[in-house]
């Protein structure tokens, strides 16, 4: 090592045990980078890289922040995906021998935010940690530090475990570092969040609050291995980490990655944005807390018929009880985010305005709980009881905190008088001074006979007596003392003035002191009140988002959907709530849909633009919102409760990924007929589109018919493909619907109505005629299309001779042997479903 300075050797000594993160070494009122550091955060941060003398041969590259702005630096690097360890001074410089003293006192992470824009309010900002056993199975811990929100999963499979990796939206990933180069290059190319190494799986005591009722040994490990790298990054006690959730994904209803993008549930495809998703429509909550409750309910809707009927039962009441939801929305208004101002006091950045936001939210529980208690409703008994009012919290903070605090705790006026008798007194002695200063003005003019004469305060010289030069000789030899002199005024001092000066300044700095000392206290109080306060947060969330349900009901004219055990599904005047909240209500051409155990199957004809995927998107959305609690966008609607919902709809968001659309879709298609039951929903839009012709009409007939025979789940089919529709004559649980387009006044008009039967098969001739081509061009398309129509029909006879069987070997006229080739790929020759393990060949080797 060459003859680095003291410091330097201290810097290099730290820096070493963080090689992966950005140093922020704290020196003086800067943090300062060095070595590469400096190179590279002078890069990401476009600040001046400079350099300095440090004992080597060459001089050490450095930048540097200061202190009180370092936070937006700090996040800057964090969004982009690095870590930052953050290197204080833990003595006192000027009692220090030697070089100071540093450590770090905290590593931040993308997935260990607790403060700054990087937190969107109405979202959760999830570390996860994935353990895998040597089973083939995952544990899956995962925890917002914000919130101190823990829960913990067991999956199945790969597979299972990166949707629901996907499905929490991780920012880091915490794994072993043990782990399979090839999974971790995965895990890379997967997920946007960052990766990171925690081997410690071993459970402390200290985390009994957290894991203490978690008995399965896997997911014990899953949870050390989140905490470990939790205490370890954050290098304090987290009192605000909740007991575990334990939940498994079977329990709700499942859907994956792809389909929830196809849906548009939380994001649009096109802008990745909240805009124009359901989400984004069905957010009325006046509260963070509610708006991310909605969203991981979103995320999760349910399969279980008394808890979703909970819910329904309180959306209804709040529908039609207009005059108690508005005050529901006011007073929420009044709360805030209480869950992460306990996270701020447990982690120790809590400052005396976020007390003061905590007490004027638990000032407006005494009203919500009268509100709520009024409902006629037992559910709403019960939730009443959670919303717990912390009297003697508020009675705490009313006595202690003043009103309108600074944002800074060490510089006093944070504590109201009449809190502790010490901090009174200084106060008094301080005051008294001033009061002594004030008065001084008016005695001193009286003694000296100086009308002019003023007392004044500056940081230099503290308080002085001015006098203007005419009035020089009248000031009192001996008693004042000169001090300052300016260009036409002298200032003094007396020796009194200075003697209460002294009294005051110290008056104020040890209330200073105190007040910081008492803050610490109350807000160790506080902490007492950390699950309490957890509770209630919890069930304003819930409130919130249930009286945001009846709001988007109410107003948008939603309906209470029933629950069918025989799988049935009636919607009637059924509208998909996103398109028709941006075209209007007057615009919006509502749709029926029937579907029995006699009628699984809906095959979807109808010209480009006529309204087919909409169509088909409007009966998910309406399960989902029924299963997530919230009435439905129709006149009436019978639903059965679905297990899964799986659509392949649009492809442009594939392309992009680098696999071909067509490789994407039959992935999808696979994933479906791999998982699908029959109380599952199959949307398939197009499918077969992304290849010739003739494969993909075959591929969509196998896929249809395999389905039809073995799975049996409700399904949309939309195609282009028109001798599809042949298909109803062989498939008896099969039916043709279509998307009505007429001529009008020499233009087509698409009507967005879903009526039973095919579409014209004439069509297309038809909008050609409209376009203007020749009409002996015309004619002879018309005839082409009679032939290939009657060969269709021979095709389908012959089939039918052979009976079920057979009939497979076509419908439609085409020419070749392609189409049994792809049809046996896809599986349609199989007996039985595809297994686990065929289905699991694509995602992990
Ligand atoms: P397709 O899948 O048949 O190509 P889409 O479902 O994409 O057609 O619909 C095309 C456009 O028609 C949509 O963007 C929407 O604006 C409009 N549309 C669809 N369904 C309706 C409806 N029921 N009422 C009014 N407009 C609709």
């Amino acid at each position: 090592m060459p003859s680095y300075t003291p410091m330097i050797q201290q810097y290099l000594h730290i820096k070493a045990q963080y090689p992966d993160a950005f140093l922020f070494f704290r020196l003086g009122d800067f943090y300062e980078l060095f070595f590469d550091d400096a190179i590279k955060a002078a890069q990401e941060l476009e600040i001046t890289l400079t350099s300095r003398d440090g004992g080597g041969d060459e001089r050490v590259p450095m930048c540097g922040v200061p202190y009180h702005s370092a936070q937006g630096y700090i996040e800057q690097l964090i969004e982009k995906g690095y870590k930052v360890a953050v290197c204080e001074q833990v003595e006192d410089p000027k009692t220090a021998k030697g070089v100071v003293r540093r450590e770090v006192v905290q590593l931040i992470t993308p997935g260990t935010l607790m403060e700054g824009k990087g937190l969107t309010e109405k979202e959760n900002h999830y570390l996860a940690a994935l353990t895998p056993f040597a089973d083939g199975t995952y544990g899956l811990a995962y925890a917002d530090l914000s919130t101190g929100e823990v829960r913990l999963t067991l999956l199945s499979s790969w597979e299972e475990a990166a949707n629901e990796l996907h499905a929490v939206g991780a920012r880091e990933i915490v794994i072993g570092s043990d782990s399979a180069e090839e999974w971790v290059r995965e895990l890379k190319e997967r997920y946007t969040a960052a990766i990171s190494y925690e081997d410690d799986t071993s459970l402390r005591d200290e985390w009994g609050g957290v894991v203490g009722h978690v008995a399965q040994e896997k997911l014990r490990t899953a949870a050390a291995r989140l905490l470990h790298y939790l205490v370890r990054t954050q290098k304090r006690r987290l009192d605000h980490l909740q007991p575990a959730e334990l939940y498994q994904v079977d329990h709700y209803m499942k859907m994956d990655r792809h389909s929830k993008l196809h849906l548009e549930l939380v994001e649009t495809v096109r802008s990745k944005g909240r805009k124009g998703s359901l989400l984004w429509l069905l957010d009325e909550t006046v509260t963070a807390m509610g708006g991310r409750l909605l969203k991981q309910w979103l995320d999760r809707p349910l399969i279980d018929r008394r808890e979703i009927d909970r819910r329904h039962d309180f959306v209804e009441t709040l529908k039609t009880s207009y005059f108690e939801r508005q005050e529901l929305r006011s007073l929420l208004r009044n709360v805030y985010d209480i869950e992460r101002l306990v996270g701020r006091v447990s982690y120790g950045n809590a400052n005396a305005r976020d007390l003061v936001q905590l007490k004027k939210s638990l000032l407006q529980v005494p009203a919500l709980r009268q509100t709520v208690g009024a409902l006629p409703l037992a559910e709403a008994d019960k939730l009443c009881k959670r919303l717990d009012p912390c009297e003697e919290l508020v009675d705490l903070l009313e006595r202690s905190i003043q009103e309108q605090p600074p944002l800074s705790v060490k510089e006093g006026n944070i504590i109201k008088d009449g809190y502790d008798e010490r901090l009174d007194r200084y106060r008094d002695a301080s005051r008294n001074g001033k009061a002594w200063i004030a008065e001084l003005e008016a005695k001193e003019r009286e003694a000296t006979g100086i009308k002019s004469l003023k007392v004044g305060y500056n940081r230099v010289f503290g308080y002085y007596i001015e006098v203007t030069k005419p009035n020089l000789p009248l000031v009192p030899e001996g008693r004042y003392e000169r001090k300052q002199t300016l260009a036409n005024a002298e200032r003094f001092i007396t020796a009194e003035l200075k003697e209460k000066e002294a009294l005051i300044l110290e008056a104020e700095e040890k209330s200073i002191e105190l007040e910081y000392e008492l803050f610490v206290a109350i807000r160790e109080q506080v902490k007492q009140y950390i699950p309490r306060l957890q509770t209630l947060a919890k069930a304003v969330a819930e409130l919130d988002v249930l009286q945001s349900f009846a709001k988007v009901s109410d107003e948008r004219r939603y309906v209470r959907p029933q629950f069918s055990t025989e799988r049935v599904l009636v919607i009637q005047g059924g509208r998909h709530p996103v398109v028709e909240k941006v075209l209007g209500a007057q615009t919006y051409v509502p749709n029926d849909c029937y579907m029995d155990r006699e009628r699984e199957m809906l095959l979807i004809t109808g010209p480009n633009m006529a309204g087919k995927s909409t169509y088909m998107r409007q009966v998910a959305l309406t399960a989902v919102m029924a299963q997530i609690g919230c009435f439905v966008p129709a006149e009436r609607a019978v639903l059965p409760i679905f297990d899964q919902v799986f659509t392949r709809i649009g492809a442009a968001d594939d392309l992009s990924a680098g696999q071909s659309t067509f490789m994407v879709e039959m992935l999808e298609a696979r994933h479906a007929i791999a998982h699908a039951t029959q109380n599952s929903l199959i949307l398939f839009d197009e499918i077969g589109r992304g290849t010739s012709t003739y494969d993909g009409m075959a591929l969509a007939q196998a896929i249809i018919e395999y389905i039809h025979d073995h799975i049996g789940a409700k399904t949309l089919f939309s195609t282009h493909y028109h001798e599809l529709t042949a298909l109803e004559r062989s498939l008896p649980r099969l039916s043709n619907v279509h998307a009505r387009a007429i001529e009008e006044n020499g233009k087509v008009v698409f009507l967005h109505q879903i009526a039973d039967g095919p579409a014209d098969r004439s069509y297309g001739i038809h909008v050609a005629e409209l376009a203007g081509l020749p009409a002996s061009l015309i004619e002879r398309a018309r005839a082409i299309l009679a032939e290939l129509e009657q060969a269709a029909g021979k095709r389908e006879a012959d089939a039918g001779r052979m009976g079920d069987g057979a009939r497979a070997e076509a419908v439609f006229a085409f020419k070749g042997n392609e189409a049994s080739d792809v049809g046996r790929a896809v599986g349609r020759e199989e007996a039985s479903r595809p297994s686990a393990g065929a289905a699991r060949e694509d995602v992990l080797p």
